[in-house]
């Protein structure tokens, strides 16, 4: 180099422009910024990731990298983000997708939280969920005054798209129903294992659409802080093809097995009342 020149690259160039290194043993001038990150870039200006070695022509190189449609800019960025997140400045975009998809499973566990204890205040306090329309529903009307003081729970429902995506739909609506149910069922039957014995209530009924079902109940012994305490629990309509007494005992065996009920531990058998 030049000593003239020398005395230029030391004095002006690298105090304003920072991203400027110099290669000793090269003997040439290099845009940090451009050569790390220029490399695997389409980049048009292909002299922007060479070393400048021509010292006749230096501000001539200045002025085409410092264009103001120049890539120069955008790889100065992408170092400064870099380097920003080497010293922790600033999270990665790795992070940041990941803390906004952390915050789009909170939001939706939220919501169907939200509608998930609406359904079991209205079958807790014997409401038909139901409405003459959707819209009329008491679900909807519960979970809408709900919304009233959620922001997240109100934006879901006010957004523009169909029910199904909602999550409010009589599809949706029974396949929660259903899975509360089953929650129920498996949490009774879980403590009904852990007493001694137990005894089945079942009782057959014809219902409006003239199906025979038959309705099963356990009673069993719990311990509780109380000492012994008989508790007696519903836990399903079974439907029944035929009311014949070897129908109905291969029915309530098949549902004590399906259920997972300790059947050696039954002791005793009721079929009236439990209706
Ligand atoms: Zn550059």
């Amino acid at each position: 180099m030049k000593n003239g020149v020398k005395r230029k690259v030391q004095n002006v160039w690298f105090k304003e422009h920072q991203w400027l290194r110099y290669s000793v043993s090269e003997d040439s001038l290099y845009c940090a910024p451009c050569v790390l990150f220029g490399r695997n870039d389409s980049i048009k200006e292909k002299t922007f990731i060479r070393p400048v070695t021509d010292w006749t022509n230096i501000s001539g190189y200045f002025k085409r990298h410092e264009r103001s449609d120049s890539s120069h800019f955008r790889f100065v960025e992408m170092a400064d983000n870099f380097l920003r997140v080497i010293r922790n400045e600033k999270p990665s975009i790795s992070d940041t997708l990941t803390s906004s998809r952390d915050l789009q499973i909170g939001k939706n566990r939220h919501i169907m939280k939200r509608i998930i204890e609406t359904l079991i205040l209205c079958g807790r306090q014997n409401i038909a969920v139901r409405g003459h329309t959707e819209e009329r529903s008491n679900f909807m009307a519960i979970l809408n005054h709900a919304a009233s003081e959620d922001d997240v729970l109100s934006k879901h429902l006010t957004q523009p798209t169909n029910a199904k995506a909602k999550y409010t739909s009589p599809d949706i609506q029974n396949e929660i129903l259903k899975i509360i149910g089953r929650t129920i069922r498996e949490n009774i039957v879980r403590d009904c294992n852990k007493s001694d014995y137990f005894a089945i209530l079942a009782d057959e009924a014809t219902d409006t659409s003239t199906k025979e079902q038959v309705s099963l109940c356990l009673r069993f012994l719990e311990h509780t802080d109380n000492g012994l305490e008989v508790r007696e629990e519903f836990v399903g309509f079974l439907h029944a093809h035929s009311i014949r007494g070897q129908a109905l005992a291969t029915l309530l065996l098949d549902t004590i097995d399906e259920y997972e009920i300790d059947g050696d531990k039954m002791r005793a058998q009721g079929y009236d009342g439990a209706g």
